[in-house]
């Protein structure tokens, strides 16, 4: 009891104080608005002439969690159907749960709530011992994953702008405050695109429906043996975007590298060994002349993999909803009390979600913690804890509070 008394008096100290009413949402008074409350109800289809106005109500509402439509409308208070949608930002979510890292079986943990199994890693679908689809995720915002999650936002802000064309100004770049990244293009281009557009969107950035060979057989030299093949035009997108990928990765390349990706002994050493004439290939013209042990097969199966590496891997369903509601900048995340954040994307490599999304600087709490892995609040590292009492700053004693693993003891 305590300890949710304390989330909701450091949330309300934070709308009170914390919040920034000089905060700019484009259109504010043509969106819908939509609030948790502390008893887990949702309040939606609210609307504010300005943010001031918006401050004031979570003032006085607390909300835990606070979601704005990325959607326009005429009549934002209306029930769906009469709402009369007149445009949308377009929003791209990259959360850690859809990027494959090797520590999720380190930090995450899920249960299954019929037979109480539980075990390390992703959640699966269904219990594999009972069958049951309820299952309970216990995930952690850890310093890799949030790593990775940065880095495919940053392939996208690539995307966006060298393919799409679209300036700074049209992008804002916000960290979601647990585990992810947000991506909203807010401009007069993308407000009446329908969800088949976004769609096609989707499928561009994630490079859904491309096919590494078709860059491959563009022409083939009348004898299968002379083995060159005319590469398509490099300048531009997914052509480009593969060249250099290709070339990257071979500037790199290991054999152990290798080896996960499935080639056998011979052609590893083949790759190693005829690197640099790849690479000169690679960067000489338009035309990649295969080498002796590496043929087309090979270079297919390379280009796979670097297609992979270069798509960005975005939760496809939120950029195609055009009425989606998200999270709203500079409120607070209750999955772990750190506000959603914009990133400035001049210095995006240097943005530290542990750093710059915390919300409160000041003051000290005494937790129990229950169970928690080693985590970094600024420059001060904490934990690993298992059953034990200790003194936190606010911030860390908040996002284990928040995270359920840690109960309020006494506040400092
Ligand atoms: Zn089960
Ligand atoms: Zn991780």
């Amino acid at each position: 009891m305590i300890s949710s008394t304390f989330v909701r008096d450091m949330f309300q100290r934070y709308y009170a104080e914390g919040f920034p009413s000089s905060l700019f949402i484009p259109f504010v008074d043509e969106r819908e608005f939509g609030f948790i409350s502390f008893e887990n109800q949702m309040v939606r289809h609210k609307n504010f002439k300005s943010i001031t106005e918006l401050k004031t109500f979570m003032q006085n509402f607390v909300p835990l969690d606070v979601y704005y439509s990325c959607a326009y409308y005429e009549n934002p208070t209306a029930e769906m159907e009469r709402k009369n949608w007149l445009g949308a930002d377009l929003i791209f979510d990259i959360d850690a749960d859809h990027i494959l890292t090797r520590c999720e079986r380190v930090h995450d943990k899920w249960v299954c709530r019929s037979c109480g199994f539980s075990g390390k890693g992703i959640t699966p679908e269904k219990c594999p011992l009972c069958g049951g689809e309820k299952l309970d995720a216990e995930t952690w915002p850890c310093e890799v994953c949030l790593s990775s999650a940065k880095f495919e936002a940053i392939k996208l802000l690539d995307v966006l702008r060298d393919d799409f064309g679209f300036s700074r100004n049209d992008v804002r770049v916000f960290f979601s405050g647990h585990r992810g990244y947000h991506i909203h293009v807010e401009c007069e281009t993308v407000k009446s695109l329908d969800s088949v557009a976004r769609k096609e969107i989707v499928d561009y950035v994630s490079g859904i429906g491309l096919e590494a060979p078709a860059y491959l057989v563009g022409r083939r030299n009348s004898k299968w043996r002379d083995s060159s093949w005319i590469s398509p035009s490099s300048s531009f997108g997914w052509p480009k975007r593969l060249t250099e990928g290709l070339r990257t990765f071979l500037l790199n390349v290991e054999e152990d590298d290798l080896r996960k990706l499935g080639f056998k002994i011979n052609t590893i050493n083949a790759i190693l060994k005829n690197k640099d004439a790849l690479l000169r290939s690679l960067s000489s013209s338009d035309v990649w002349h295969t080498v002796r042990g590496v043929g087309l097969k090979t270079l297919v199966k390379l280009l796979e993999h670097v297609l992979d590496m270069q798509s960005v891997k975005i939760d496809t369903v939120v950029t195609t909803d055009i009425h989606r509601l998200i999270r709203m900048p500079e409120t607070l995340n209750s999955k772990t009390g750190f506000k959603k954040t914009e990133v400035p994307i001049v210095r995006i490599d240097d943005f530290d979600p542990f750093r710059d999304a915390v919300a409160f600087k000041n003051g000290e709490i005494e937790v129990r913690v229950l169970d928690a892995p080693e985590f970094r609040i600024g420059h001060e590292v904490f934990g690993p804890y298992k059953d034990k009492r200790v003194k936190l700053p606010t911030a860390a004693a908040l996002l284990l509070v928040c995270r359920g693993r840690a109960e309020v003891v006494s506040i400092v």
